[in-house]
This record gives structure tokens, C-alpha cells and sequence, in this order.
């Protein structure tokens, strides 16, 4: 199975999976997912989202901002989901 191993941003390769609450923003408007499951690199902070962080965050978005997250998605799309 592909695994994501590398980070897409600074090409690190300690990027690892976390479960934590996550919290986005739209117009000023602050929104929380909780424990939520995504993949972050440690050093520059980039994070990854799998298939089902993209929907947990999609159902507790007020609005949903695919111009910020389809670079991130496309990424994914590549693999299965997993780093
Ligand atoms: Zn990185």
C-alpha cells in the first residue's frame, strides 16, 4: 500500500498521523472538529487530510472552501488516504 512519506511543502519525511481537534475558519466565523484524523508534518507544519478528514471537516464546515483544501486533496487523491 502507497504510504505518504513525504511532506509536499519542505520534502520532509516525518510525517506522521494525529488525531486531535482541529479548528478552521470562515469569514471571521471559527468552527471545530473534534478529534479529528489527519497527517502533519512536524516541520513546517503542513498537514494532510485523507478522504475522511476532508468529510468530517466538510460536515462541520458552515462553508466549505475547496480553494483552500483541493491542493491538499489533489495530494491525497495520489495515495490512499494514509501517511
Ligand atoms: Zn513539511
Amino acid at each position: 500500500m502507497f504510504k505518504i512519506t513525504r511532506c509536499p511543502s519542505c520534502d520532509g519525511t516525518k510525517i506522521k498521523k494525529v488525531r486531535r481537534n482541529w479548528t478552521g475558519e470562515f469569514k471571521s466565523q471559527r468552527y471545530t472538529v473534534h478529534d479529528l484524523e489527519y497527517c502533519e508534518c512536524p516541520d513546517c507544519v503542513e498537514k494532510l487530510y485523507g478522504r475522511e478528514a476532508l468529510r468530517e471537516i466538510e460536515r462541520h464546515s458552515p462553508a466549505f472552501e475547496p480553494a483552500d483544501i483541493n491542493r491538499r486533496w489533489a495530494y491525497h487523491q495520489r495515495g490512499t488516504g494514509e501517511c
